[in-house]
């Protein structure tokens, strides 16, 4: 055995047996692919950084039921309300903390009027906890930024829902 594994070693066998491993992949299709130039499809359901969106008029959506605020099994979101003088019920507070979801869904399911929403948007990152609380004004920040490419993928989805 060991003047077996001497004459391994000496004649780099081992080397060889990756190289040949390397040259056999090296002119088949590649499977990879070059991140961030080039991304996977992703499904119109995929759950990503969150938003609140508008109506077309500029109005919120939000009507503050706290319907996602209850059902949020991470206790994520925070939200606090008040009637304004027209009657309707707006949120003066609607925070998730990012740390906590598990962007499992639930509050974009439980939304009666499409309010708060997952975007396909994955590529975010916080440098301390904080940049991970998520406050009314950057949810709706990035539902007006982002409200095209959420209502097709809302369009896309609407069939199998
Ligand atoms: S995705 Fe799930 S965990 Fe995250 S805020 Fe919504 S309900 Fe809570
Ligand atoms: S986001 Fe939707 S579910 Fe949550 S409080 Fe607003 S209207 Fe209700």
């Amino acid at each position: 055995m060991s003047i077996k594994r001497f004459f391994s070693s000496l004649l780099l066998t081992e080397m060889l047996k990756g190289m040949a491993i390397t040259g056999k992949y090296f002119f088949k299709p590649k499977f990879t692919l070059i991140y961030p130039l080039e991304h996977t499809p992703t499904s119109p359901r995929f759950r990503g950084l969150h938003a609140q969106r508008r109506y077309p008029n500029g109005e919120e959506r939000c009507i503050a039921c706290k319907l996602c605020e209850a059902i949020c099994p991470a206790m994520a979101i925070s939200i606090e309300s008040h009637v304004r003088e027209d009657g309707t019920r707006r949120t003066t507070r609607y925070d998730i903390d990012l740390t906590k979801c598990i962007f499992c869904g639930f509050c974009e399911e439980s939304c009666p009027v499409d309010s708060i929403v997952e975007t396909h948007i994955h590529e975010y990152h916080g440098e301390k906890r904080g940049d991970l609380y998520m406050t009314k004004e950057m949810l709706l920040a990035i539902g007006d930024k982002y409200e095209s490419e959420i209502a097709a993928r809302r369009e896309a989805d609407a069939p199998y829902r």
